[in-house]
């Protein structure tokens, strides 16, 4: 039986690209989405067209219900998890912290925060040898901004990936012992539909020249380091973060 992958917010940029690769790669694959229907089941379909098992289920990751059934459907219709990659994540309108309000941070921390726990707490219920599984890998996608702060934009996002990158650390060692990895990656600036939601479409452009490489980074650069993460060729690699930022 080959792996199994569930990529939550699969349907378009980095978890797209991981999707892609990942079948390539030999993965059976689930294309996890929110909303966007018919970019997810494009992303599925093309998994398919390459020659590997694929399907998109719809579901909100920082709802409890919908994640027991998206795993469910994972085991009824793919087979036994070995590789979760926590890439769902939003971002709203570019700000300064004394104009975000309750429902703003609810939102964050709740699709950037408490999704990754939720889907990390039913890939260990299915992964660990603590509870009869084999095994397997997840990959945390946080953010450079973690660590840089995101003032004047979005500090609110910066501080979710950064509770997301203790999560990261903490699970690595909980479950160091039983069989699973759990690493993160931390892109800098990517050029996907992300930065639209900011409210800055071009952001990645606008800020390029000053990068140390002088450029914006691919979904698809972002992608490679993640199945790194998740294959054996980083076996002794956990609690760990690869910077995807160009030296940012
Ligand atoms: P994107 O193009 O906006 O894709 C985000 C995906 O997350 C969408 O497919 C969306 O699904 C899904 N999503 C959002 N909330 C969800 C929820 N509650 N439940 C399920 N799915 C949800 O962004 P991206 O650039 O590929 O970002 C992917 C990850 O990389 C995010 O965690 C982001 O924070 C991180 N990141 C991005 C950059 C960058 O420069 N692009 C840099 C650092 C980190 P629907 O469309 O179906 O709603």
């Amino acid at each position: 039986m080959s792996d199994v992958i569930l990529i939550t917010g699969g349907g378009r940029g980095i978890g797209a690209a991981t999707a892609l690769l990942a079948g390539r790669r030999g993965y059976r694959v689930c294309v996890n989405y929110r909303s966007d229907e018919e970019s997810a089941e494009a992303v599925a379909g093309a998994v398919r067209s390459a020659g590997a098992t694929a399907l998109a289920v719809r579901a909100d990751v920082s709802r409890g219900a919908e994640v027991e059934r998206l795993f469910a459907t994972v085991d009824a219709e793919l087979g036994p998890l070995t590789a979760l990659v926590n890439n769902a994540g939003t971002v709203e309108r570019q700000g300064r912290l004394e104009e975000f309000d309750e429902a703003r941070l609810a939102r964050i921390w709740a699709a950037n925060i408490t999704g990754p726990f939720l889907c990390a707490a039913q890939a260990v219920r299915r992964m660990s040898t603590r509870h009869g599984g084999t095994g397997g890998a997840i990959v945390n996608v946080s953010s450079r901004a973690a660590q840089l702060g995101s003032p004047n934009e979005y500090i609110d996002y910066a501080a979710s990936k950064g509770a997301l990158d203790t999560m990261t650390r903490g699970l690595a060692l909980e479950v160091a012992a039983e069989g699973i990895r759990v690493n993160g990656v931390r892109p800098g600036l990517i050029h996907t539909a992300f930065h639209a939601l900011g409210g800055e479409p071009g952001r990645v452009d606008r800020i390029a020249p000053d990068l140390p490489m002088r450029r914006g980074g691919t979904a698809e650069e972002v992608a490679e380091s993640i199945m790194f993460l998740l294959s054996p060729a980083s076996s002794y690699t956990t609690g760990s973060f690869l910077d995807l930022a160009g030296g940012r």
